[in-house]
């Protein structure tokens, strides 16, 4: 494509990307179309020669488009969000056009800076303590993973790496019940074995229990295991429950148990001073991760993870061919060394590019009102007479249930609820999750999403209350 063609179709696409924006209410928020529907679409063999980009674009907008569950939808209150914003698409876009690969300081050393610079400003913004030092890894589960690793050469006195695992004694992992599931797919990843995670019953309000933590690492101990790494949660999926890091952070620093904290969603939160209690006890955390992906209006992927101490990480992670070598190596970061990937996008311009285009006080402004608008249909809800929360509010997630007066069989209300959200979500008008608090079935509602405003989110209100109420009579 020459550059004169590249332009023509690159400003018709920022047209095409800006409509989009302005109309993506007006598509079903869920996609709505059946296993293989698009498949049936794609041609089973890849084109001999080049099409003209009009075509491309056409079958994108008729044959990919319906494929497509919308994110960005201000009626999407499924997962957690991954909430975008027009300054990132503007720095992916740039992203993309340089298309550097940027895993040595060598290889783009303004990526480089720029993102250790850009990772202090969330630490500061987030109220993170002066010492953790930060990078920028694809996603939670990486960061997750790379602490259960360098918990692991800490906890072998840095002999696995060298050795592998099958000489030693077992080495363990805790984490609550409610914990995120990358917790345990990491300690499969990292050679741990699933049952080597230890899953800590939690407290009245879902948080992890310091004491029940501590009894099960004095007993593996005593069995002959190495406590490894604990993952306390400050928001977890199901429920959004914070486990205290004061405590548990004392039982990591009896027991030498290196302390990692998962904030992936309610790490925004912490740009609002008043939710700053939840860091109570940061003194004792190794490493932190917050995901910008899902609550900071930055494209995924950016997850910031912090560690008190990058000699660790590196150390565990370095491996140094010749052909990576650099004359600035012994001056520089290379980030290569702090994540398993080699290879690793400019994402830090996206970051730099939301921080400045919004402001601090404007991105607390945002989330503030998402948890505004959380609190208003926790209101709803709790005033309605033929509904539940099932879990207490925690920031901007909720958890709930249809219960009709009479209603009072579990599974038969399990049941109710289960052909409640299908109902909403086939609807294409909202889109919801469902979870389970101790067994029940409930709906799960997050919010979170740029665009969302309070007639959104007292639309699905209305929807909610109208589609249980047919179904129920
Ligand atoms: N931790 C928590 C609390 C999460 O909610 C999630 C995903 O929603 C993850 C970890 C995994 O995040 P990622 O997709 O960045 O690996």
């Amino acid at each position: 494509m020459e550059t004169a063609e590249f332009r023509r179709h690159a400003h018709a696409l920022v047209d095409w990307m800006a409509d989009y924006l302005e109309r993506v209410e007006t598509y079903p928020v869920r996609a709505q179309v059946k296993p293989g529907e698009i498949a049936a679409r794609l041609p089973l063999a890849p084109p001999e020669e080049g099409e003209p980009m009009e075509r491309i674009v056409r079958d994108f907008e008729r044959d990919v488009l319906p494929g497509m569950t919308h994110w960005q939808h201000p009626s999407f209150f499924a997962y957690f969000p991954a909430n975008s914003s027009p300054p990132s698409v503007l720095a992916e876009m740039l992203t993309a056009t340089l298309g550097a690969q940027c895993m040595l300081w060598q290889t783009s050393p303004a990526a480089t800076e720029m993102e250790t610079r850009v990772l202090d400003w969330l630490r500061q913004l987030i109220g993170l303590p002066e010492g953790f030092t930060g990078v920028i890894q694809d996603s939670a589960s990486s960061a997750i993973l790379c602490a259960i690793l360098t918990a692991r050469e800490r906890a072998t006195g840095w002999r696995a790496n060298e050795e592998g695992l099958a000489a030693g004694p077992p080495l363990t992992v805790y984490c609550s019940t409610e914990t995120h599931s990358a917790t345990e797919k990491d300690a499969k990843v990292a050679g741990l074995g699933r049952r080597n995670v230890r899953k800590i019953a939690v407290d009245e309000r879902f948080a992890l229990r310091p004491d029940a933590l501590e009894a099960a690492i004095v007993e593996d101990r005593a069995a002959g295991a190495v406590p490894a790494c604990v993952v306390a949660s400050l928001g977890t999926t199901g429920v959004g429950a914070m486990d205290p890091l004061r405590p548990i952070g004392e039982v990591c620093r009896r027991h030498g148990v290196w302390l990692h904290v998962d904030a992936a969603w309610a790490g925004s939160a912490l740009l609002l001073p008043e939710h700053r209690a939840l860091l109570d006890g940061i003194e004792h955390v190794d490493s932190f991760v917050f995901n910008p992906h899902k609550w900071l209006f930055t494209n995924f992927d950016c997850s910031a993870h912090f560690v008190r101490d990058p000699r660790a990480l590196v150390r565990t992670l370095e491996i140094l061919p010749a052909f990576l070598d650099t004359r600035e190596r012994p001056q520089v970061i290379d980030y290569r060394d702090w994540s398993v990937p080699l290879g690793r996008r400019f994402r830090a311009l996206k970051l730099w590019f939301v921080l400045r285009s919004y402001g601090a006080a404007e991105l607390r402004r945002r989330i503030a009102a998402h948890i505004a608008l959380a609190g208003e249909l926790e209101t709803w809800l709790t005033a309605a007479p033929d509904f539940e929360l099932t879990a207490p509010r925690s920031l901007a997630l909720l958890n709930f249930r249809y219960r009709p007066r009479g209603l009072d069989d579990p599974a038969a209300l399990d049941r109710l609820n289960e052909r409640l959200l299908a109902a909403l979500n086939d609807s294409g008008a909202l889109y919801l999750t469902q979870n389970r608090v101790r067994g029940r079935y409930s709906i799960r509602v997050s919010i979170g999403q740029r665009a969302t405003e309070r007639r959104h989110v007292e639309a699905a209100w209305q929807r909610i209350q109208e589609t249980a109420r047919a179904l129920g009579a």
